[in-house]
């Protein structure tokens, strides 16, 4: 079953039935627009493996989080900038 992850706790979870639908399920309202959740107000599979994919997300986020920065480039700054320009004439 495949999981698309949106914007704002949103995913759209493929029907394992038909790959041809996708349900729109609320990871944090824990709503999907599958018949299984619409009419029997069940927690659905779709909300659990959507919920399930934006933990592994967040995690691998948390985990990567700091190399997703880039450094920025540090200037080469002699250490006596005066000296140096001095040293050049
Ligand atoms: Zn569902």
């Amino acid at each position: 079953m495949r999981v698309l992850i949106l914007e704002d706790g949103k995913c759209k979870v493929q029907s394992s039935s038909n790959p041809e639908t996708w349900y729109e399920v609320d990871v944090e309202e824990e709503t999907c627009t599958c018949p299984h959740h619409t009419y029997r107000q069940v927690k659905c599979k779709h909300i659990k493996d959507a919920q399930r994919e934006v933990e592994k997300k967040f995690a691998e986020k948390l985990r990567t989080g700091k190399k997703d920065e880039p450094k920025p480039e540090e200037e080469e700054i002699p250490d006596d900038p005066f000296n140096s320009v001095w040293g050049t004439l």
